[in-house]
C-alpha cells in the first residue's frame, strides 16, 4: 500500500509498504481522507519542537473499519468511524481524573507515532468513535472542531454571552462557529483582513475586528463598554497572547488554546484588578468530539466553506507549500486517500 512519508523538513515522499496486521484491540482502518493541521505544517516547515524524522504525519482523520475483533462499543466492518488521535496512557494522574487531553505519557498519532497519511491503519480500538452519520468531509473536521469544543467547555461559556476570539485560522474559526451555536455574541480579530471577511461573510460571525491600536476601543464600542466576558486565544503569538485580556470584561476568563514557545508576560496589576481566570486549554477530550459529532450530525456548521482546498494523496506533495501561505485562501487542506 502507498504512504507518504515526512523525511525531514521540506521533503515528503511517497513510498510502498505491507499493509498492516492486525493485533488484539487493535482495528485496520481504511483511511479514506486526512485534514492537514498546523502541526502537520510546523513538521513539515521544521519548526515543531521536539519532532523526529522521518515521520508519517497527518491526526485528523476520515476512515472506515476493514477489520476489527467483537468490542463493546459495537463497532463493525464497514462502520464509518472517527479516531481520537491522542493515545493516553490510562493510568497517570490526569488520565485518572478523566483529563484524558492532557496525559503525562500522551502520544499523538502523527506527531510521537506516525500518523493517517497511509490508505490503511491500525489503532487502538479504544480511541474510535462510530460517526456512522457522517461524511469523509465531516470526519476529517470533527478533531480540529473538537479542540474549539474543548476550550469552550473548559470556559463555561454561557448563552448569551460576548465572546472574543483572536485568529482566524482553523481552530480560531472553530470556536468561533461553536461559540454562536451554544448561544454567543463572537467578535472575531485577526490583523488580516481577508481573513476577518472571510470569518465574517463565510462562517457567519457576527462581527469582525481589524487587530492593532483601535481595536480594544472597538470592542468596547460592541459591548457598550462591558468588554468580553470571554476572551480565546487562537494565534499562539506572544504579542497577541500578551495583549489578549485587554479585550476582556472585570471578571472575565482568558482562554489560551494558541501555544508559543517561550514566556510570556503580563502586567499582574492589570490582570488583577479584572480578577483575570487565565486557562489553557490543550487537546480534546470523548465528551468534546461526540459534542462536535452531533453539531456535524445536524448539520450546523458551515462546512463548505470551512474545507477550502482538496487534493488526491498523487497531488499532495506539489501542492503541501501552497497551504503555508495564509494569503492563499487557505483554512482547511484535505487530501483524499
Ligand atoms: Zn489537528
Ligand atoms: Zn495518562
Amino acid at each position: 500500500m502507498k504512504y507518504i512519508t515526512c523525511e525531514k523538513p521540506g521533503e515528503f515522499s511517497i513510498k510502498d509498504k505491507n499493509k498492516p496486521l492486525n493485533s488484539k484491540g487493535n482495528a485496520i482502518l481504511k483511511v479514506n481522507k486526512v485534514g492537514i493541521c498546523g502541526t502537520d505544517l510546523h513538521a513539515y516547515a521544521g519548526n515543531q519542537a521536539f519532532f523526529t524524522y522521518p515521520r508519517i504525519l497527518g491526526h485528523e482523520l476520515a476512515t472506515t473499519v476493514i477489520d476489527i475483533e467483537e468490542n463493546d462499543k459495537g463497532i463493525k466492518i464497514g462502520d464509518n468511524v472517527v479516531v481520537m488521535p491522542y493515545l493516553s496512557c490510562g493510568n497517570c494522574v490526569a488520565c485518572r481524573n478523566g483529563k484524558t487531553n492532557c496525559c503525562t505519557n500522551i502520544k499523538v498519532l502523527g506527531v510521537h507515532t506516525d500518523g493517517g497519511m497511509q490508505e490503511h491503519i491500525s489503532v487502538p480500538i479504544d480511541v474510535l468513535i462510530p460517526a456512522q452519520k457522517l461524511t469523509d468531509d465531516q470526519m476529517v473536521v470533527v478533531e480540529p472542531l473538537a479542540i474549539g469544543a474543548h476550550a469552550i467547555r473548559r470556559s463555561e461559556l454561557q448563552t448569551g454571552e460576548t465572546v472574543v476570539v483572536i485568529g482566524c485560522g482553523p481552530i480560531g474559526v472553530g470556536i468561533m462557529k461553536l461559540a454562536q451555536i451554544a448561544g454567543a455574541k463572537v467578535i472575531a480579530i485577526d490583523v488580516n483582513q481577508q481573513r476577518l471577511d472571510y470569518a465574517k461573510e463565510k462562517i457567519g460571525i457576527d462581527y469582525a475586528v481589524l487587530g492593532g491600536r483601535e481595536s480594544v476601543e472597538k470592542v468596547s464600542q460592541i459591548t457598550d463598554g462591558d468588554m468580553a466576558t470571554v476572551v480565546f486565544d487562537a494565534t499562539g503569538h506572544k504579542a497577541a497572547l500578551e495583549s489578549g485580556s485587554d479585550y476582556m470584561s472585570h471578571g472575565g476568563r482568558y482562554v489560551l488554546v494558541g501555544l508559543s514557545k517561550g514566556e510570556l508576560v503580563f502586567t499582574h496589576p492589570a490582570i488583577h484588578a479584572k480578577e483575570t481566570t487565565i486557562m489553557c486549554s490543550r487537546n480534546a477530550t470523548l465528551e468534546d468530539f461526540e459534542h462536535v459529532i452531533s453539531i456535524l450530525e445536524k448539520n450546523l456548521f458551515p462546512l463548505d466553506s470551512f474545507i477550502t482546498h482538496t487534493v488526491d494523496y498523487t497531488e499532495m506533495i506539489p501542492n503541501f507549500d501552497s497551504w503555508l501561505n495564509p494569503s492563499n485562501g487557505v483554512i482547511k487542506a484535505t487530501v483524499n486517500f
